[in-house]
């Protein structure tokens, strides 16, 4: 992360110029302030200039500021941007209502500048404090990578949205070959920089949008491939594979290499069913609707799994993907 940061974006929404100008020079040493004067600029502003923090006006002929504050608060990308309404009202229901909205804070007019800046500072800076929280809070703390919670949230949200498009989605499971040897032999300390070294690799690798690297667990990783069939899939891995070998970390207690390597269990759900039938490796129940794949992400976990089993019990430093899975265990449907 860059030491300087910078400055924040401040949004100013008014339809009068002259409140406009005053604030933007309130507000110049505070950050860059850049204006929207009516409620449809300034949902567009919002999505093209992603500011910090917006100062709205409640009155404005066509869209309102509740309407834009509503608006805004209803789009999970924008959802926390803090919003401070600017009114000429002191009119307790008026602010109940921007509150209820969403909005972080109320400013009056006449605008004392000292207030303004005082608050606006006070928002940004609990903006960015939340922002650091929410960050450490879906990274691993070794690796920097994503972690176990960010891994279980975006694969399901994966399966669901494969599951409404009929798009595949392929999970990878990666296990460090003999990594316990390779604590006992190098230590500890060698382990971890080990890890962050294997996790910085299969990140660099995974560059698609969407692709999730994460920390499973201990020395086990797992990859996200949105939208990403089994063939393509087992390519990737592929890549992974020789990228982490590509470190030639040094293993000599190893039994399939004298350097470091990993084995990945690979599955992959495509949801195509007049293409691929029932039968593909996965999934063999009927062709699941986002309202009947509720356990779906839970099954894509068991047979990447159960694959890299496989690709262990093969010798270890491969690929493998599993093999069809039976009836039994395919999830049954959420409204059966
Ligand atoms: P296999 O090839 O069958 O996977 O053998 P393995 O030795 O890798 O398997 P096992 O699951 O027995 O060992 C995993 C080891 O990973 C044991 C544990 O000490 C180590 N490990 C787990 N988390 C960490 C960590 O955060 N840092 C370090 N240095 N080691 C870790
Ligand atoms: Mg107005
Ligand atoms: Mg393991
Ligand atoms: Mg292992």
């Amino acid at each position: 992360m860059s030491s300087i940061a910078a400055p924040p974006r401040l949004l100013v929404v008014d339809d009068d110029i002259g409140t406009i100008r005053l604030l933007s020079s309130i507000l110049k040493d505070v950050g860059e302030v850049f204006f929207a004067a009516s409620g449809t600029d300034a949902i567009t502003m919002v999505r093209d200039q992603r500011p910090d923090l917006i100062l709205l006006d409640a009155e404005m002929p066509g869209m309102d500021g509740f309407a834009v504050c509503a608006a805004i608060k209803s789009d999970p990308n924008f959802a926390d941007l803090p919003i401070l309404f600017v009114t000429a009202h002191t009119d307790v229901e008026i602010e109940t209502t921007a509150l209820e909205l969403g909005a972080v804070d109320f400013i009056t007019k006449p605008l004392s500048p000292a207030i303004v800046k005082a608050r606006v500072k006070t928002h940004l800076a609990l903006k960015q404090r939340t922002d650091e929280l929410l960050r450490l809070a879906s990274v691993d703390g070794l690796t920097g990578i994503a972690n176990r919670r960010t891994f279980d949230t975006s694969l399901d949200h994966e399966w669901r949205r494969a599951c409404r498009s009929k798009s595949p989605v392929s999970l990878l499971m990666i296990d460090v070959d003999y990594f316990k040897r390779f604590n006992d032999h190098y230590g500890h300390q060698a382990g971890d920089e080990c890890l962050r070294a294997i996790a910085s690799t299969l990140a660099d690798i995974s560059q698609r949008p969407g692709e999730v690297v994460a920390r499973y667990g201990g020395e086990e990783f797992a990859v996200i491939l949105p939208a990403c069939d089994r063939a393509t899939a087992m390519k990737f891995a592929e890549k992974l594979r020789a990228g982490v070998a590509d470190l030639h970390i040094p293993h000599v207690a190893s039994d399939v290499s004298t350097e470091v390597t990993i084995s990945i269990g690979v599955a992959s759900l495509m949801l195509d069913c007049v293409t691929f039938g029932t039968d593909h490796p996965g999934w063999t129940g009927p062709c699941p609707t986002v309202h009947t794949c509720r356990d779906g992400s839970m099954t894509l976990i068991a047979v990447a799994d159960r694959a890299l089993y496989e690709a262990k019990r093969a010798g270890r430093n491969r690929v493998a993907c599993a093999a069809v899975m039976d009836a039994a265990s395919s999830p049954a449907p959420a409204d059966a």
